[in-house]
């Protein structure tokens, strides 16, 4: 019996590039094969010269369908089989290749934003829910419209075998985020846009959209982010803390080439307040939720484990977020030394780390 193939793959819409896919009928026993698509309707092509290229990169089970149907994500390659300029997967993999020795890993934090009707998922038609507080981690009630989707989402994902880890309602009514990780630094990319595939298409049967926008309330409502978890086997290793807080200066050497490939809209959501640190700025610390780079209180216990970017907005692209990070954090632990080593942060004695004892670093650019 024939099967169904979901080819998903990323178009070429500014400024932030979003989700298509098409079924393929595939016989029984084939392999997903190389397919196209109209690249004029997608961004990607003129009319006189459309043709792009599937190119199948990464198979699942389709939660959605019969048990010998597949989800595949592909890159997009023009007629002659290079990588499309849209095509951001290609020199993630080729980083991750240069930069394979240090294993980097990944876990990335999704927020998103349900709509209806124009307006967040169940606010009300006029005027304005109640103030942020009840919503994050909450229960009961009219306060977490959208829990159904995100079950029917989270099932999905791991009848799918992807690794997420986890849901959490946010802070702002409709708002919710699931973590996906640890994985490599292409997987990461690949599963977590199946995943906003998955939940995409899930809320189709809701009536409902999903906003990846980073900040989709302005004023008193918090944004949207994507908070990218990293570790190389040294941060991992034991006395991994000198490279975690090596790393954290490589990401402060290069403070505007990330915020600027970090997703559109970031210098609306990293204002200062709402648990963001302001763009322009550039910290590091142990706990601390409103710096750019949190070191986790448990890591600086261990001395051993990851950091969290918080900067990336709901809408980056995992493929390029991954890319620079390695390319940062592993070439300069890489390069041979011309500045003096960074110098040894001391973990807090106490677990409870404040904002005080945190390491505070000025930009340097
Ligand atoms: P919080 O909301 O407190 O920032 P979460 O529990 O939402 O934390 O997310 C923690 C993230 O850290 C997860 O995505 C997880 O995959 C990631 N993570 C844990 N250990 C590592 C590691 N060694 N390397 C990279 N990421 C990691
Ligand atoms: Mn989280
Ligand atoms: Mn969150
Ligand atoms: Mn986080």
């Amino acid at each position: 019996m024939p099967y169904q193939a979901e080819y998903i793959w990323i178009d070429g819409v500014e400024p932030t590039h979003g989700l298509r896919s098409k079924t393929k009928i595939v016989a029984d026993g084939k392999k997903p094969p190389v397919w196209g698509f109209d690249g004029s309707s997608t961004n990607q092509a003129t009319g006189s010269f459309s043709d792009c290229v599937l190119q199948p990169v990464f198979t699942c089970p389709d939660p959605l369908r019969g048990p010998n149907d597949v989800l595949v994500m592909c890159e997009v390659l023009n007629a002659d089989l290079t990588p499309h300029p849209t095509n951001t997967r290609a020199a993630a993999v080729a980083t991750a290749k240069q930069y394979a020795s240090f294993e980097p890993m990944f876990g990335i934090e999704q927020e998103y934003t349900f709509f209806q009707d124009g307006r967040p998922y169940g606010w009300p038609e006029v005027g304005f829910p109640a103030p942020q507080g009840p919503y994050y981690c909450g229960v009961g009630g009219a306060k977490q419209p959208g829990r159904e989707i995100v079950e029917a989402h989270t099932l999905a994902c791991m009848r799918a075998g992807l690794a997420i880890e986890g849901t959490n309602a946010e802070v702002m009514m409709g708002q919710w985020e699931f973590q996906i990780g640890v994985l490599g630094a292409v997987a990461i990319g690949d599963q977590l846009w199946v995943a906003r595939w998955l939940l995409q298409r899930i809320a189709e049967d809701y009536g409902v959209d999903v906003s990846f926008d980073a900040k989709p309330i302005k004023g008193d409502w918090n944004g949207a982010g994507a908070h990218t978890n990293f570790s190389t086997k040294q941060m991992r290793g034991p006395g991994g803390f000198d490279a975690i807080v090596a790393a954290c200066e490589a990401l402060g050497t290069r403070v505007l080439e990330h915020i600027d490939s970090y997703g559109a809209g970031i210098k609306d959501r990293l204002t200062g307040a709402h648990e963001t640190a302001p763009w322009s700025s550039f910290s590091y610390g142990v706990s601390d939720r409103g710096s750019s780079v949190r070191i986790p209180g448990a890591v600086a216990r261990d001395r051993r484990g990851y950091l969290e970017d918080r900067r990336p907005n709901a809408n980056v692209d995992p493929y390029v977020v991954s890319r620079l990070m390695v390319e940062t954090i592993c070439g300069a632990a890489r390069a041979p030394r011309r500045a003096p080593a960074a110098k040894a942060v001391k973990a807090p004695a106490a677990a409870t780390s404040t904002r005080a004892a945190a390491t505070k670093v000025a930009a340097r650019r």
